[in-house]
């Protein structure tokens, strides 16, 4: 096991982890924290300002951390994996005052004479389990929420992205006090043996598979969890929609980050009447945005050999079973150009498990209602898109069905939003991040009633015909 400067813990050999000494030392790490009832305003600013600066002094390091990681482009580091995390720094310091001002509640006829209160209060240690797709911004976000809520953290970036993880390492090291927050580098056997601690919240971000393990890991100590997890994104292209604007987005939403987007449209349902001006519009922006072919330097790569090799396993079982290209499918190296698919069945894979890649399959629909309950036949999704001019009928589909968010008429946006809260529903996730309602996954609120004078002493034995009439 190494020792970063600082104290975060990296444990570098993963069946080590089942040594006790060493799960004792994780566990130290883990218990250690001697602020498990939560600090104040002013040093809450102060960690997430600490967080602040030690990003800023990093930037550059971490841009080419997410080149040599997978290839991922700079204005996609800035805006996908910095910007998130400084735009919740900014939020969270702004209202933190507001968030942990105790809240009233007004008496009711039973407790008159009393005086009610809320506080939100630091859960204590947290557990922080990232992903590998935003391996900077879904391992610092919910950091920053755990600080503004006053607890501690463990952090376990994914070992899928190691010069991400090992950079988060360093810069959690130089930026706080190993009883603050600690790194634990590593892989699923890492996971594993923090899972077996006794923490008092953890906030995993990561396929639904591997969230019930987590879940299951929680029912033992009764730990809270948010679960923030994945799954088929529906897009619906309706027979109003504006078709340039539709194409614009959901280009960008599936191919930014080489469709390596949880939140990403996963397959796009299309009005027949409008599909060939749809698919010629999105062709045409595809070609604008990263050219036909697999090398533009605008496509991040797919994060490494086996997801390649899934993903043209996936295309490759489509077209072996009557699927058609209609555009790219070319790959050179980890590099996967656009890919637009049709003709569809349910037999294939493709049509059942999340891609998470550049491959969109485009379907065309006859009756909105069709495509509903295709929807409501599968797990809740993350995210639920609608391309429509048409108000009525866009409510009507988002009242017919269920999903984590929604977007109208654009695609990934409501993750930025710091107003709204972020998560999924069910199989897609349990609990939401950012803003305040990350601030609140983070924290408990703590119902305390005071006696000022109340009557219920009225209701105590011996139970008189008084008490019976009350
Ligand atoms: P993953 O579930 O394989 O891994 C996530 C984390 O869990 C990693 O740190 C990994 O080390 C750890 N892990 C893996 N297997 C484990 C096990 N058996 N026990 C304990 N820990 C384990 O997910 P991934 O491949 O890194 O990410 C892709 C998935 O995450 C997709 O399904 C995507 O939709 C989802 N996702 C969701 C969100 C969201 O905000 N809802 C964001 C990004 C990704």
């Amino acid at each position: 096991m190494k020792r970063w400067p600082g104290g975060s813990t990296m444990i570098d050999r993963p069946e080590s982890i089942s040594q006790r000494a060493e799960t004792a030392f994780v566990a130290q790490a883990v218990g250690a924290p001697a602020r498990r009832t939560g600090f104040g305003l002013i040093e809450r600013r102060m960690a997430l300002d600490r967080l602040a600066e030690a990003i800023r002094r990093h930037e550059t390091a971490l841009v080419a951390a997410l080149a040599a990681d997978f290839g991922k482009p700079e204005a996609e580091v800035i805006l996908t994996e910095i910007l998130p995390v400084m735009q919740e720094l900014r939020h969270a310091r702004r209202n933190l005052r507001r968030w942990m001002r105790p809240r009233r509640a007004w008496p009711t006829l039973a407790t008159l004479g009393t005086s009610a209160r809320i506080r939100p209060e630091a859960r204590g240690v947290c557990l922080i389990i990232a992903p590998w797709n935003y391996p900077f911004s879904l391992c610092l976000g919910p950091l920053v929420s755990a600080l503004a809520a006053g607890n501690s953290a463990i952090l376990k970036p994914s070992e899928m992205t190691p010069a991400t993880s090992a950079l988060i390492a360093g810069l959690i090291g130089e930026a706080f006090a190993p009883d603050l927050v600690t790194v634990v580098e590593g892989g699923v056997e890492v996971s594993e043996a923090l899972l077996a601690l006794p923490f008092d919240h953890i906030f995993f971000t990561g396929s639904p598979a591997v969230g019930k393990v987590v879940m299951a890991a929680a029912a033992k100590t009764l730990a809270s969890v948010t679960l923030e997890l994945g799954g088929k994104s529906p897009t619906i292209v309706g027979p109003d929609a504006d078709l340039a604007q539709a194409a614009r987005w959901i280009s960008f939403g599936k191919f930014a980050n080489a469709g390596q987007t949880c939140i990403a449209p996963d397959h796009v349902f299309v009005h027949r009447a409008v599909k060939d001006a749809f698919l010629a519009a999105l062709r045409a922006r595809i070609g604008k945005s990263y050219g036909e072919a697999a090398s533009s330097p605008h496509l991040a790569q797919i994060v490494n050999d086996r997801h390649a090799e899934r993903l043209s396993g996936l295309l490759g079982d489509a077209l072996a079973k009557g699927a058609q290209l209609t555009l790219g499918g070319e790959a050179q190296g980890r590099r996967m150009a656009p890919t637009l698919i049709e003709a569809l069945t349910p037999e294939m894979r493709i049509s059942s498990e999340e891609i998470f890649g550049p491959i969109l399959p485009v379907i065309p629909y006859d009756d909105i209602g069709e495509v509903i309950a295709r929807i409501n036949a599968g797990p809740k999704p993350l995210a639920l898109y609608v391309f429509d001019k048409d108000r009525a009928g866009t409510a009507q589909i988002i009242a017919a069905t269920s999903s984590g968010s929604v977007g109208v008429n654009l695609t990934v946006a409501q993750f930025t939003h710091t107003g709204l809260p972020f998560g999924g529903v069910n199989h897609s996730g349990i609990g939401a991040a950012h803003g305040e309602y990350g601030f609140r996954a983070f924290s408990h609120e703590r119902a305390i009633l005071t006696n000022r004078g109340s009557a219920l002493p009225l209701i105590f034995p011996p139970y008189t015909a008084r008490v019976k009439r009350l």
